[in-house]
């Protein structure tokens, strides 16, 4: 199978080309050109079958430049040893039968790590097919969670560095300590004066920048990118979908309707592979995109118009803190039948004017794939109350965010059809903010605050997070966002 780029379809490539690239060098993202369909017969398979073994037959529809070994060797790196559950991603029932999928159980607790324990296996293997032994300089930008998450799976990876910038006030404090504390002689982390947007605009612009390619060429490297701008990022996370499929098939859920799948939304990666499950023929009603105060995804799907115009806010679900949702490309490119001229000039629009419109016909669709809604903090730490007090569940900020917006879901349609929400984070990482929601005082220090919301809740603390408590961090860098490109080539050296 081949991958093209949303902004010109004649850049045509293997899947260990995009991997290795990350980025079209058009600034256009790399979709597989068609996306494989998977029958009864399969999900009644993979139903029967463990995480790895579904992993695998997904990853084989679509790297298909990979050998069988050479799958094995990834999936099972990245997925034997490395959650603290059997299971990585395991589904759970609250008591008013919400089925929540639990993303969190890896090295850094989040999301992420489904996808950047399996992508370091991917890039090294890709890089070995098509990079003739360059070394791989990974750039990242991050928002809290993938700058922790790319760290722990690329630390000490042969042949690889890795470089990630965080916006200086835009992480919780977990999440600074997390990556100001990471081990491995290849990573280093650098903070910015800026935001999310900021970081990510910085770094698109490194990797499409010729003279700074051709600086790297130069000395046998090459950029590659751990955002989920890059298509190995986003394989591994249409697979727990489908594994999420499986479970309920297996638990005996009423699926005659479908099911809908909420998703805390913010560079749009996450709720875009649940689209690409669906397209694989996961039976997926809703797509529930929900968003904090920064809601120019709602605003887009409800109007059709895309307006980044507007005052970003730190929230206390900083993931997703965003108002440039990459993955979108990928969206549009499908939903407008896959015109990539159409792509390249709504891109262009906003990156010009920081805004672009769609047409009615292409709203239509969007319309009917999902439903957009937002909530802001005061929301998000009523629903983390009233999941703990009423469901016994306790949810981070993030995953509150997407069970507020369903409940609105609810409200709006009367659909309660049987419906997944994607956890995305455990709430020791936002420690803070969750006690604070549960109506408790905070104490002095990260670590009092994540052991009195231990003993609050009756929950364990993650023991990579526990882990942390003594650690001295490593990394007090902070440059100003113009200062990326020079703050990179002193970094590596050249
Ligand atoms: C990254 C992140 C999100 C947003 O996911 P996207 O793929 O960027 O939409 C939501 N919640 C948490 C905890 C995250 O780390």
């Amino acid at each position: 199978m081949k991958y093209i780029s949303t902004r010109n379809k004649d850049i045509r490539v293997d899947s260990a080309q995009a991997i290795s690239q990350g980025i079209s060098m058009d600034g256009g993202l790399f979709v597989p050109e068609e996306i494989p369909v998977l029958g009864a017969e399969d999900f009644k398979y993979l139903s029967g079958v463990d995480y790895i073994e579904r992993a695998a037959f997904v990853l084989k529809k679509y790297l298909t430049d990979f050998t069988e070994d050479e799958i094995y060797a990834c999936v099972r790196g990245a997925y034997t040893g490395s959650f603290d559950n059997e299971i990585p991603a395991p589904i759970l029932k609250t008591k008013n039968g919400v089925n929540i999928l639990e993303l969190w159980h890896g090295p850094t607790c989040a999301f992420k790590d489904l996808a950047l324990q399996l992508l370091p296996y991917l890039l090294t293997t890709s890089a070995k097919k098509v990079s003739g032994g360059k070394e791989i300089v990974i750039l990242v930008a991050t928002s809290g969670d993938t700058g922790k998450a790319a760290l722990e799976g690329f630390c000490d990876v042969e042949n690889t560095k890795i470089i990630v910038f965080y916006p200086s006030d835009g992480v919780s404090a977990m999440q600074k300590l997390q990556m100001d504390t990471q081990k491995g002689n290849n990573v280093c982390v650098c903070a910015i004066k800026g935001n999310f947007d900021d970081a990510q605009t910085g770094v698109k612009n490194i990797f499409t920048n010729n003279d700074t390619a051709a600086i790297l060429e130069n000395n046998n490297m090459q950029f590659s990118s751990a955002n989920s701008i890059n298509w190995g990022r986003l394989v591994p996370q249409i697979v727990y979908y489908v594994s999420a499929y499986c479970d309920l098939l297996k638990n005996g859920e009423d699926l005659s309707g479908g099911f809908n799948i909420v998703v805390p939304t913010g560079n749009f990666g996450n709720i875009l592979a649940a689209y690409y499950a669906k397209m694989m023929g996961v039976p997926v009603n809703k797509l529930i995109c929900a968003s904090n105060a920064n809601n120019v995804l709602t605003d887009f799907i409800n109007t059709g118009v895309y307006d980044r115009n507007r005052a970003f806010h730190t929230t206390i679900s900083p993931s997703m803190d965003i108002l440039i949702s990459s993955n979108l490309e990928r969206m549009l490119f499908e939903l407008c039948d896959r015109d990539d001229k159409l792509v390249a000039s709504l891109q262009a629009d906003l990156s010009k004017h920081g805004k672009y419109e769609i047409s009615g016909d292409i709203h239509k669709k969007f319309t009917e794939l999902f439903f957009g809604g937002c909530c802001d903090d005061t929301a998000t730490k009523e629903t983390i109350g009233k999941y703990f007090g009423e469901q016994d569940y306790l949810s981070d900020t993030h995953t509150a965010v997407a069970l507020n917006v369903y409940e609105q879901y609810i409200a709006k349609t009367g659909d309660n059809r049987t419906t997944v929400v994607a956890s995305t984070a455990s709430p020791y990482k936002f420690a803070a903010s969750v006690l604070e929601a549960l109506g408790k005082d905070l104490p002095d220090g990260e670590f009092e605050t994540v052991k009195k919301l231990s003993a609050t809740t009756n929950t364990a603390i993650p023991a990579p997070l526990a882990a942390l408590e003594n650690a001295v961090p490593r990394f007090k860098n902070l440059v100003e966002k113009q200062g990326m490109t020079s703050f990179v080539l002193k970094t590596l050296g050249i």
